[in-house]
């Protein structure tokens, strides 16, 4: 059973989810004489779809080699991008602010779940979306076993947790099953269901695609990005636009908007499993729990006191004394 007490209360963390009205944008359009692929718009599940969403950049860049590419972030997304085309045999620079530990992506999990972002309509933008979680899921179960901090874990949800259809559709994960009376469940959860996916520990993941980056051969240059003229100024014709949550001012897309998620971490791993109830959940990373979480759409700054955080605690506190009863 996870020890939640004050003292093994490590910090408190505050992230904010790039979230866009309308889900992933993933396309190309000329800006001038710069060819703009957007990828961006991953709200909760940057991780997730990252390795799938540089896949494609990949192939609407057409036939491998050669091109001399600007990548703008260095978040998972667009360290992914830049591993995908450098494997590609394109010559690519990584532009941003800050780089893989510093970045939003740090401060996911990450669970592999396509949570917390816009699913398309039904119909061929979804088809094309779920072939993204798809080839996303393939090129990370490649990872298992390595050093990359990639693992699969069991996802317990308790049986009143809303139920998503649409997050197993692309059927690599799931779907749920339920938890029979003799078989081994979490405490606290009472009935639940259980499914299997990818935990990525980004502590771990993102240090090893940076360096990977680095030893495929790219260059990084640190710069912000104010708006179209700063991105045109660039010395590269092709820009791969990885910047997150800045994409909304930098591109002027009022769709853009963020959702903040506030997070607990609490020393030692005392659990090799996930619960997840949408944002309130547990996660286990190599060394220490996850305690989530909210999702405060309209919120890009730090919570103004610990009252959050505080919720959090208890709800899982409270869940799991219900155990012991
Ligand atoms: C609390 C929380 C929990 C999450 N849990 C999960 C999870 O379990 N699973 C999952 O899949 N996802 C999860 N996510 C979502 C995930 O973290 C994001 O979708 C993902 O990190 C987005 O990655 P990115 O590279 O696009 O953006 P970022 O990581 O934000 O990187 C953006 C990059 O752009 C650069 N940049 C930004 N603005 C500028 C500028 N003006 N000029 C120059 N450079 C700039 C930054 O420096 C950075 O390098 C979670 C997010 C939060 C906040």
């Amino acid at each position: 059973m996870p020890d939640l007490s004050q003292e093994r209360v490590l910090r408190f963390i505050w992230g904010v989810r790039p979230c866009r009205r309308g889900g992933l944008r993933l396309e190309s359009e000329q800006l001038g004489h710069v060819r703009v692929i957007h990828n961006y718009g991953h709200g909760g599940s940057g991780v997730t779809l990252s390795l799938g969403c540089a896949a494609a950049v990949s192939a609407m860049l057409g036939p491998p080699g050669g091109e001399r590419v600007a990548v703008l972030g260095g978040g998972v997304s667009g360290l992914s991008v830049a591993l995908e085309l450098l494997r590609a045999g394109h010559s690519v620079r990584v532009y941003a602010e800050v780089l893989a530990m510093q970045t939003t992506s740090a401060i996911a999990g990450a669970l592999w779940f396509p949570l917390g972002i816009d699913f398309p309509e039904p119909g061929e933008a979804r088809d094309r979306f779920n072939g993204i979680l798809k080839e996303s899921y393939s090129r990370f179960c490649e990872l298992l076993g390595s050093d990359w901090g990639v693992r699969e874990i069991d996802v317990y949800e308790p049986i009143g947790a809303e139920v998503h259809p649409e997050y197993f559709e692309a059927g690599v994960i799931g779907p749920p099953s339920v938890v029979g009376a003799g078989d081994p469940m979490p405490p606290g959860l009472g009935a639940c269901r259980v499914f299997r996916s990818l935990f990525v520990d980004t502590t771990r993941y993102l240090p090893r695609l940076h360096d990977e980056v680095q030893r495929l051969g790219a260059a990084f240059e640190m710069r912000r990005f104010t708006d179209l003229r700063s991105v045109a100024d660039l010395d590269e014709r092709i820009v791969v636009n990885c910047l997150g949550l800045a994409s909304g001012g930098v591109f002027g897309d009022a769709a853009v908007f963020p959702a903040r998620g506030l997070m607990v971490e609490i020393e030692g791993r005392s659990i090799d499993y996930a619960i997840h109830d949408g944002f309130k959940y547990i996660f286990p990373r190599e060394d220490t729990l996850l305690l989530g979480g909210t999702y405060e759409v309209g919120c890009d700054g730090p919570p103004a006191d610990d009252s959050g955080y505080e919720v959090i605690l208890e709800h899982h506190r409270h869940r799991l004394s219900r155990a012991s009863v």
